[in-house]
């Protein structure tokens, strides 16, 4: 249940005490909401022997959000040291660590390979041989799957589909199969695996069939010249119901469809979602700073801005905006604004929402996923309060930037440029 009489609740908190305590805008999330998506994942995956979830950090990387993954037993998959960093901050395991990327950094790979992770999803050859000369110089070993780009339309917006030919994930089919002695001369790494992962905000099972039956004779092929794998890890992707009518992706089809080919792979099995877990476990409060009345419309322009949320302006995002309080069922059609000064600084138009006044506060909801972890400081807005609550209890779990954090790494630097003179004759 949503709202409380009039009143939107997350948990048994009443939102509407959250501004009196929090500065708008900020971020507040559920901790049952993530612990019942886990709950759900592992029974989805339940029947098969080796299953692996590691949760896609770049979703929202807050260090008390990690703590809810790992005491709900849930590794990662980050694509950055700094999300390496974060997890193991969290009291993450670096055995439970998964590094996607497909511009992995020396630093980050030294990092970890020292750190010992679990394995390297790895997006090209040119990072195979990267990975197995670091390896060498360290004198460790690393295990490694390659990233297969399986060529499938994941049927969602075209700006988070990532397994097509012409996306710059992974490696295709035939650019492993023409690698395969180069996989087996290389000395320092095992290659124990492949890994996909074709989009986000997938809605259909049957994107999954098709990219695991590709991945599944591609495994044959492997065999038939010697290299024998033991884990698949088929990415995240699966995708909620931004529109709140039911229509969250398909499990009983992925469990009825793809589940079983997973079985049958007698595989260990990882899978990496983010926004499934942590997408509808947030949402963005903000004040309503002013009511403009142009061009026949109407706007309202919030505290909040894309520098908070840039989903609706870099992916079209459609989430769902309410008031805190409903004071009346009458409603009004609003186009819903931020303060940036940029034209795409939207969060919903022509919507109907009920009656709000200026001070009144509003929720988008289901911002939980890429919403802190994508926000900036544009504008020179500093980076906002993030909240969690658990039943009727709320902590603070990231204070508001200060002015003097937005500028301290641009202040007390040596004042005098440094000499790049071209010599001539070197
Ligand atoms: N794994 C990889 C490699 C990704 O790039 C992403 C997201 O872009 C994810 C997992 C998580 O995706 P989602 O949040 O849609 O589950």
């Amino acid at each position: 249940m949503l709202y409380k009489e009039n009143f939107l609740v997350i948990e048994n908190v009443i939102l509407k005490d959250l501004v009196e305590v929090y500065q708008t805008p900020f971020y507040v999330y559920s901790k049952k909401s993530i612990e019942d998506k886990i709950k759900i994942l592992k029974s989805v995956f339940s029947s098969i022997d080796n299953s692996f979830i590691a949760y896609s950090v770049k979703a929202e990387s807050n260090i008390s959000l990690l703590k809810i993954m790992i005491e709900n037993g849930v590794g990662a998959d980050v694509v950055s040291l700094g999300e390496i960093r974060r997890f193991i901050k969290a009291g993450g395991k670096a055995s439970d660590i998964v590094f996607s990327g497909v511009g992995k950094k020396e630093s980050d790979i030294i990092y970890a390979l020292k750190a010992s992770i679990k394995q390297f999803n790895v997006e090209s050859i040119p990072e195979a041989l990267r990975i197995n000369n670091l390896a060498l110089s360290l004198n460790v070993r690393a295990k490694y799957s390659f990233r297969i780009n399986p060529n499938i339309d994941a049927h969602t917006h075209k700006k988070i589909t990532t397994g097509t030919h012409g996306d710059k994930f992974g490696i295709s089919v035939q650019t492993l199969k023409e690698n395969i002695d180069l996989i087996k001369s290389l000395s320092n790494i095992d290659f124990i695996g492949l890994s996909m992962h074709i989009g986000s905000q997938i809605m259909s099972a049957d994107v999954y069939m098709n990219a695991v039956n590709i991945v599944k004779e591609l495994i044959s092929y492997l065999k038939e010249n010697g290299i024998n794998i033991d884990t698949l890890d088929i990415g995240g992707g699966y995708g909620i119901d931004y529109t709140r009518k039911d229509n969250g992706f398909d499990f009983d089809s992925f469990k009825t469809n793809v589940i079983p080919i997973l079985k049958d792979l007698k595989l260990n099995i990882i899978t990496e979602p983010g926004r499934f877990i942590i997408g509808d476990a947030g949402m963005l409060i903000t004040r309503i700073e002013y009511i403009k009345k142009e061009w026949g419309k109407t706007y309202l322009i919030l505290d909040a801005g894309m520098n908070n949320y840039m989903r609706t302006a870099i992916y079209d995002a459609r989430n769902q905006i309410k008031p805190l309080i409903i004071k009346s069922d009458n409603t009004m059609k609003v186009d819903i604004a931020g303060p940036i000064c940029e034209s795409t600084d939207f969060f919903a138009y022509d919507r109907e929402i009920n009656y709000v006044d200026e001070g009144d506060y509003i929720a988008i909801f289901d911002t939980g996923a890429y919403g802190a972890s994508m926000s900036n400081t544009y504008n020179s807005h500093t980076l906002c309060e993030q909240v969690l609550v658990s039943e009727n209890k709320h902590k603070l779990i990231r204070s508001r930037q200060t002015f003097d954090d937005l500028i301290k790494n641009e202040i007390n630097l040596q004042d005098h440029f440094l000499d790049n003179t071209y010599k001539e004759n070197l």
